[in-house]
């Protein structure tokens, strides 16, 4: 459902660089050796399909300047998105200090060597010299702990599929993470009256996530829609009518096709706007619709699907999460979506969620094409909205909520399986999702409920816990994950310990 207009960056324009430690001690042969085979180890990398990011080999470094400048090196260019290191041979760990200090990327500690099989018969104290990382990465490893530097650690052969998997995993990550720290949100309006877990420490944000979050009126948007051209939007609805099955009420000559063509306008606005401001994820707030004709509903969907985050009644968190999420799973098949827990099948052991919204729930969830309709919407007291209506393809997904809880911001995420619809559901024309959640609906919903997750999501079909966990560490921020293996007891006691943990974590 991606489009030209994608805002999903191609993830090979990122860079990570492959840095190898050594020493002067070993002579000028094997350090030729070690940068040699160090270059096969990064090569093995970078042709690996699953690690979508551009990994480049650095020269072998053996003292702490060289290292410190690498580390600064990477901090200031904006493509590096992360850094891999590797001790081949013993690179003794003091020399790391001051450029795991200065380090502020992410970091992943590949545990490998350049063989797989040891040459049991030739074997000599020259091969054990050189092809010692089972205790470099040792000492590399203390150090890491020691500076409590925050860091995937993968161990294997980069022959190893589930090895290059790992680092893939990382590795989209680290580009979520960028995105993150690059994003600018757009709220329109603020957030919906009374609400609680929408809201948040939006300077805290910029600090932790480095997400900037700023609010403009409605009316500006407003402005920018109603000076589309009627022929822009016209050309924007033939676009509709080929990518859609368009009710005929909507069509050109039916008797509704003005409403269409004020969605394609709200659409051609918003983009401007965004654009124009170089903004990657945005708000709105069906309570502040201002000048408005429609709460918008088809050019969010949109907007989605072409990499935007967006969060609903002025939930820039779950905006982020959706933004972070499209970079994140970028070139893979599906795609993110805010998502609203909201009714339930409480059928005994067969127990389904029903996820929707009012309107705004993206078709990259789904590959069949979407039925683009109008229907009212009974709140919010504006014109009937148009909008796609779909149903999120079965399989596996994942849906994560961000939560602030006074002193730092909580990601829980639950892993949970789309099943098809059960039945048909004609009198519920919206973009909606039906998943199984793991480990069971009981310990699930009381887990989530327990650990004060939000009713607002973002529901991704494209990655997967694994790549959740790496930018939850590399953004130093907690997460709760729901999976196959969670009990109530043993999600209670991590909730205390995080509890514990993450304040004395933040110094005194
Ligand atoms: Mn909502």
């Amino acid at each position: 459902m991606s489009s030209s207009r994608s805002i999903v960056p191609d993830l090979r324009q990122y860079r990570v660089w492959f840095l190898t430690g050594s020493q002067g001690l070993y002579g000028e042969e094997t350090l030729r050796q070690v940068a040699q085979q160090s270059q096969q180890v990064a090569e093995g990398l970078a042709g690996a399909a699953d690690i979508p990011v551009t990994v480049e080999w650095k020269p072998v470094l053996t003292d702490p300047d060289a290292i410190r400048r690498a580390m600064l090196e990477a901090n200031a260019d904006d493509s590096v998105i992360g850094v891999i290191t590797w001790m081949h041979t013993f690179s003794p760990a003091k020399m790391w200090i001051g450029g795991l200090d200065a380090l502020q990327k992410p970091l992943l500690h590949l545990h490998t060597q350049a063989n797989v099989a040891l040459p049991w018969g030739e074997i000599d104290f020259d091969f054990m010299n050189l092809n010692q990382a089972a205790h470099g990465d040792r000492e590399f490893g203390y150090i890491e702990s020691r500076l409590g530097i925050p860091r995937t650690t993968v161990a294997g052969h980069v022959s190893d599929p589930t090895v290059t998997a790992r680092v893939g995993s990382w590795a989209r990550a680290a580009a979520g993470r960028a995105a993150t720290r690059s994003l600018k949100l757009a709220r329109f309006g603020d957030n919906m009256r009374y609400v609680a877990v929408t809201e948040g420490d939006k300077t805290e944000a910029e600090h932790v996530f480095g997400v900037q979050v700023n609010t403009w009126g409605v009316n500006e948007l407003a402005d920018a829609v109603h000076a589309v051209s009627d022929a822009d939007a016209d050309a924007l609805v033939a676009e509709y009518l080929d990518l859609y099955e368009v009710v005929p009420e909507l069509r050109p000559g039916g008797e509704r096709a003005e409403s269409l063509q004020y969605g394609a306008k709200i659409e051609l606005g918003l983009r401007s706007f965004l654009e124009a401001g170089g903004f990657s994820a945005f708000t709105t707030s069906f309570e502040d619709l201002g000048a408005l004709r429609q709460l918008p509903g088809l050019a969010v969907q949109r907007l989605m699907a072409d990499g935007y985050g967006f969060g609903a009644e002025g939930d820039w968190k779950t905006a982020v999460l959706v933004r972070t999420a499209a970079v994140m799973g970028a070139g893979l098949p599906g795609g993110a979506s805010l998502m609203e827990d909201y009714t339930y099948d409480m059928t005994p052991g067969k127990e389904l969620i029903l996820g929707a919204h009012m309107l705004e729930v993206s078709p990259s969830l789904s590959s069949q094409k979407a039925s683009l309709e109008i229907h009212p919407l009974g709140i919010g007291g504006k014109e009937d909205p148009v909008r796609l209506v779909f149903t999120a393809d079965p399989g596996p997904a994942i849906v994560v909520a961000l939560s602030d809880v006074r002193e730092r911001f909580r990601l829980v995420a639950n892993v949970v399986e789309n099943v098809e619809l059960p039945a048909p559901m004609p009198n519920l024309p919206v973009g909606r999702a039906v998943w199984e959640p793991a480990p069971d609906f009981a310990t699930s919903a009381t887990c989530w409920l327990t650990a004060g997750a939000a009713h607002h999501t973002v529901m991704t079909n494209q990655v997967g816990v694994e790549v959740w966990r790496d930018f939850a560490t590399m953004s130093k921020v907690e997460l709760l994950v729901i999976d196959e293996t969670t009990t109530v007891t043993g999600f209670e006691a991590e909730l205390r310990g995080n509890a514990a943990y993450y304040r004395l974590a933040q110094g005194f």
